[in-house]
């Protein structure tokens, strides 16, 4: 790939590259166009039908489905979705074989004379199971298109040099969004401008019979819009409060950064029970999905409320900055996801905590207790006396797909997220602490973040450049701090940001409302975590036991299912209230479960109070914390 140096940057940043979303005519001739027809008509069956038109030369052609997907940072590419393949030029239909080490790669010999191919499979859209993209993506009613699930791209080329020409065929009287630019709309045919096929993948859809669209930004020369296809109608209808809030999410969005960099901006929203729920990035949209509830009542919308913030963010960091070898010229090449502490970390940190609250989508209160439920789980999470956050990174496309059983132990993709967040704000109270209030994390954003207003092209970045920026910001020991949180072991979550910030984690006897919002929306019980060390859902189920904690020591495991606490059937009212007696009951605690069709009893040794997490404010001190999390002015 050839990287493009700028005059402002020619004399200082040799680690920066340009990559990313070069427009074609910048890069010499485009391999294509690439005529691509992929029809959603068969959606409702979770089939996408394909047909591409590519021009060739004959001898020897190598044909690829995308493996590493960006924003989901490993080989996630749903190569098994893929069937139906046939490959013709004329009337001839042309032979494959699959390589025999690349799964994802098919070898075909083009016919002397042939000058195009046509190449035809269908997508088996999944019907359960997976996870992100890979999961559920079709119902009845909406379809949410990925467009790496419907391209075989040619060998050898970078993916910003092969122009796709695209055009879209949509159920009868389904509505579309996509920040790709429609050229034209016939029925329910629509032609996209050509775009590469970076930009294509970077570009999802999402098309339904039930669609509301709400402008962000009006006024805005640019635009900012939330699209949303929905279960039912009344599942897209906001409350003229909460566009206000999204509204806000734009404005405080640029007061941090002091720049955007799309033309415009598509939130891509699904709201269903019946998809995958999850939010990708992308660089001028992001493909969020989430239950078809979500705006009908607070408690679900406070749940959510920091999903969209996260996703803009990444459009800055994530998508226009990003880890240098988190960028590949396609999406054959593996990904070294390292740097994901700065990707989703921090992206974690301002957008689904500061953001949010910035916006009003969260309240101070809400975000306070978000970050103690965070900080308590990974401040008694054992897998941290073995395996520093670093490795979390490092492994990521591991963690990504691991089981959730004694995933405290093993950790979490999670942990880099929630770390992440109390590690940003370590740094964000550190730099106010040195510099006397003159400075914060904020300086650093938006001279990380706010360069090139307006560009599309990526700045990849390096660990030197993170150290850099930061030393600008304020002069201090910035790579033994990170070195610290990154490489070290500990018994202990970095908690220093939270005192810093002017407060202290801390049990209270009883549930704050977020934790019991989460707890009614995940059917689970908090209490047994943080005193048994069980997770535990409502019906009796136990999702995992926590390493060397009450339950484990009498000898439990994931998997066993509750039935009975000290003789009385098992409900989450009795085990409460067994719990709270623990503190005076000499004896142990005695819960009879079914494991793997025995019956069995385990006696838990544990004698105190229901434990919920909770932050309380240290005194005298300065509140950094709600400063961080109120809204900026300018
Ligand atoms: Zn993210």
């Amino acid at each position: 790939m050839k990287p493009i140096m700028r005059l402002r940057w020619f004399f200082t940043a040799l680690s920066v590259l340009l990559l990313g979303m070069v427009p074609a005519w910048a890069q010499g001739a485009p391999f294509g166009p690439v005529k691509l027809k992929v029809s959603l008509t068969q959606a409702p069956q979770h089939i996408f039908r394909v047909t591409e038109t590519m021009p060739v030369q004959s001898g020897p052609l190598t044909l690829y489905f995308p493996k590493f997907i960006p924003g989901e940072h490993g080989p996630t590419g749903p190569i098994n979705g893929l069937a139906g393949l046939l490959i013709t030029t004329g009337s001839q239909r042309i032979a494959w074989h699959r390589d025999a080490v690349d799964m994802n790669a098919f070898h075909v010999d083009i016919p002397t004379g042939a000058r195009q191919i046509k190449i035809h499979y269908d997508f088996l859209s999944p019907i359960g199971g997976g996870r992100f993209t890979e999961g559920v993506s079709t119902t009845p009613v909406l379809a949410d298109l990925e467009w790496n699930q419907v391209v075989l791209y040619p060998e050898n080329l970078p993916s910003r040099d092969i122009l796709y020409d695209p055009t879209l065929v949509i159920p009868a009287g389904w509505h579309y969004a996509t920040a790709l630019t429609t050229v034209s709309h016939d029925g329910n045919v629509i032609h996209f401008a050509p775009v590469t096929l970076n930009n294509l993948v970077d570009s999802p859809l999402i098309t339904g019979r039930y669609f509301k669209q709400y402008n962000l930004s009006p006024g805005n020369p640019v635009h900012h819009y939330l699209d949303i296809v929905a279960q039912f109608p009344k599942a897209a209808d906001l409350t003229p409060k909460t566009v206000q809030h999204y509204r806000d999410l734009i404005v405080q969005t640029q007061r941090l950064f002091h720049s955007h960099h799309y033309g415009s901006y598509h939130f891509l929203l699904t709201l269903s029970n019946n998809v995958a729920h999850f939010g990708l990035e992308h660089h001028q949209s992001s493909d969020d999905r989430t239950g078809a509830d979500t705006f009908l009542s607070p408690r679900t919308t406070m749940l959510a409320a920091g999903l969209l913030p996260h996703e803009y963010t990444h459009s800055w960091n994530g998508k226009f900055r990003r880890p240098a070898k988190l960028w590949q010229s396609n999406f054959q090449a593996p990904e070294h996801t390292g740097l994901l502490w700065v990707y989703e970390g921090l992206t974690a940190y301002y957008g689904s905590v500061v953001l949010a609250a910035r916006s009003h989508l969260d309240t101070a209160k809400a975000a306070r207790q978000r970050l103690a439920l965070r900080a308590a789980y990974l401040n008694i999470e054992p897998g941290r006396t073995w395996r520093p956050l670093g490795d979390t990174t490092t492994a990521a496309q591991l963690l990504y797909q691991a089981p959730s059983f004694y995933s405290n132990w093993r950790r979490t993709a999670g942990d880099f997220y929630s770390e992440g967040t109390l590690m940003w704000l370590d740094a964000d109270t550190l730099i106010r602490q040195l510099t006397h209030d003159r400075k914060s994390l904020d300086n650093f954003a938006r001279e990380f973040y706010g360069i090139d207003n307006g560009s599309y092209l990526t700045v990849t970045y390096t660990y030197p450049d993170i150290v850099a920026a930061l030393n600008r910001v304020v002069p201090y020991n910035w790579n033994g701090f990170w070195h610290r949180l990154l490489d070290k072991t500990s018994t202990h979550a970095p908690l220093a940001g939270i005192v810093r910030g002017g407060w202290k984690l801390t049990y209270g006897s009883t549930p704050n409302a977020y934790e019991k919002a989460l707890a009614a929306t995940r059917h689970m019980m908090l209490a047994p975590w943080f005193t048994l060390g069980l997770q535990l859902k409502n019906k009796g189920v136990v999702t995992d036991v926590l390493w060397n904690g009450p339950a484990f020591k009498a000898g439990m495991a994931p998997g066993m299912t509750l039935f009975a606490v000290d003789g009385e059937r098992f409900s989450p009212a009795v085990l409460k209230r067994a719990i709270k007696a623990s503190v005076t009951d000499a004896g142990p605690l005695r819960l009879t479960v079914k494991n793997q069709g025995r019956v069995e009893r385990f006696s838990i040794d544990y004698h105190g109070p229901l434990k919920y997490p909770k932050l309380v404010r240290i005194k005298g001190t300065p509140d950094y914390l709600d400063q961080i999390l109120a809204a900026k002015q300018s």
